[in-house]
């Protein structure tokens, strides 16, 4: 879990503030970050694949994370912020890879594993919102969001499986959902509602 604690960046969709001198910083202190256990910091899962950071998730949490999305719907349709939600950002804080997005028979939706509240995957690169945040990538090269809205998981008989068994080798894996809304957000709207974060250079 992570606390923010002060704000020296502009276009986070934050507040410029600072509590740090209340921690004894000299006002340099961003957050905190506390992990329940050792075995937390870094989630290893027997499946390879499932290994994920809980480190690099919470630090993003730090910069302000999926709240510069102006809609993060999760796969149950309920809205918590601070994560992409069911949002193509396909990043630590979650979201489905764009690549791997398809329109079944029905109208639901299939993507490739993700959670929408933050993916899993040791080497998956940042996503491109989570390295705009992070300064490391100009405004220009963030491509558009595919988010939605009134989103809802597609049931099935299986614990586990959000898909039905279409056959595939992965659908127990794959994520299914239905949305009554499809749209997109562009890197413009997201600075028209909370001003443009500044690129810093080169990662
Ligand atoms: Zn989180």
């Amino acid at each position: 879990m992570s606390v923010q604690i002060s704000n020296d960046v502009g276009g986070l969709g934050q507040p410029i503030w600072s509590s740090a001198s209340c921690y004894g910083s000299a006002g340099r202190l961003r957050g905190l970050v506390t992990f329940p256990t050792m075995d937390n910091f870094m989630h290893v899962d027997p499946v390879p694949s499932l290994t994920s950071s809980s480190f690099t998730h919470e630090v993003l949490h730090l910069w302000g994370g999926g709240n510069l999305l102006p809609i993060q719907e999760e796969l149950n349709g309920s809205v918590t912020g601070g994560h992409w939600g069911v949002s193509s950002e396909d990043g630590y804080l979650g979201g489905f890879s764009s690549d791997s997005l398809k329109v079944a028979a029905d109208g639901s939706y299939k993507a490739d594993l993700f959670w929408s509240n933050g993916s899993v995957g040791l080497e998956r690169p940042l996503g491109f919102l989570e390295k705009y945040m992070m300064g490391v990538l100009p405004a220009s090269e963030v491509p558009d969001t595919t988010v939605f809205r009134g989103v809802s998981q597609v049931s099935t008989n299986d614990s586990f499986a959000t898909c039905p068994d279409d056959g595939s080798w992965s659908w127990e894996f794959d994520v299914c959902f239905r949305a009554e809304e499809r749209t997109s957000v562009s890197i413009e709207e997201i600075i028209e509602i909370n001003g443009e974060r500044l690129y810093e250079g080169a990662a």
